[in-house]
């Protein structure tokens, strides 16, 4: 199957924002002192197809920083590396049943990170990155996740000062996994490259598009350029349905029935292989950190334009 026509899909959207713009439930984080500025009102909605056709309505040109988000293409970028078999070693691919940035889940896991979806698990993720000093994992970094969005990415610097001066949690974490030998990276050099990369700002046209590139095998739609194989791709969206909006996943899975991918400052990606994906930005969240706005929008939308991957019709 293939997308409905592009009339269709921009009144779709349409409506699912008018749907959902009045839905004032969910908070803005505040943990990140500089998410906590997030207008709540802001809601834009994105559909990248895999034709490179992308549609949008409400603040869909609002760049935001990527945060969790990030985790998605640093698997792809990392798995794309090292090989399926090193990174489910290194990192896993189940789900913890507990909060992203839980230290609990290592502790009962035998200093495993569990998945690259959630804090320590992007942490062991990043601490894979190839190259011989930060300046070129870093360069690693921005260059694949710009790739994927098919312009070049910039860190926030507000955000990206904000979360270094508030990061304890996740040194702490980084630490914990050092000590248990599953993260073999230098822990404080690990999590600033963490941090730097959960600060790039994309809009919601943007996810429509990085989402887009594993919709159709690892080539950009706007660009053109080969980023990752088509296996890769596979292995992304298994992790992601698996834990994409961590201890929630099964729910959404459930109702939504695509992989997808949440950040805490209201970003959301949701994938149809084959077929395109949804990029969302409004920054209320749930308690487990997933954009309001966004889940009701791709619940609607994946019945609206036939996306659920468990749908026989
Ligand atoms: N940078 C955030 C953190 O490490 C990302 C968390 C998220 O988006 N869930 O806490």
């Amino acid at each position: 199957g293939s997308l409905p026509a592009p009339a269709d899909i921009q009144g779709l959207l349409a409506e699912a924002h008018e749907r959902y713009r009045e839905d004032r439930r969910g908070a803005v984080a505040d943990y990140i002192p500089a998410l906590a500025a997030a207008d709540p009102d802001l809601f834009g909605l994105s559909l990248g197809g895999v034709d490179g056709a992308v549609h949008s309505v409400g603040d869909a040109a609002v760049e935001f920083s990527l945060q969790s988000i990030s985790k998605a293409f640093l698997f792809a970028l990392v798995d794309s590396e090292l090989g399926h078999e090193t990174v489910r070693r290194a990192v896993g691919v189940n789900n913890t049943g507990l909060p992203f940035d839980s230290v609990m889940a290592i502790e009962l896991n035998a200093g495993r990170p569990m998945n690259a979806m959630v804090n320590a698990g992007a942490i062991a993720t990043t601490g894979l990155v190839p190259g011989g000093t930060a300046d070129e994992r870093w360069e690693f970094i921005i260059g694949g996740l710009s790739s994927f969005a098919g312009r070049d990415l910039d860190v926030d610097a507000e955000v990206y000062r904000s979360e270094t001066a508030s990061n304890g949690r996740n040194i702490s974490i980084a630490g914990l996994l050092r000590s248990y030998g599953t993260l073999a990276a230098d822990p404080r050099e690990t999590v600033d490259l963490y941090t730097r990369q959960c600060s790039v700002n994309v809009t919601a046209e943007d996810l429509a598009i990085m989402g887009a590139t594993l919709a159709r095998g690892g080539v950009n739609p706007r660009t053109g350029q080969r980023l990752v194989e088509p296996s890769v791709c596979r292995d992304t969206l298994a992790a992601l349905a698996a834990s994409g909006l961590y201890e929630r996943s099964g729910d959404w899975l459930y109702e939504i029935g695509m992989p997808g991918k949440s950040g805490v400052s209201g970003g959301l990606v949701t994938i149809s292989p084959g077929k395109g994906a949804l990029g969302s930005f409004s920054p209320p969240l749930d308690p487990a950190g997933n954009s309001v706005r966004g889940q009701r929008a791709a619940h609607f939308l994946s019945s609206a334009l036939g996306l659920n991957l468990f749908a026989s019709r």
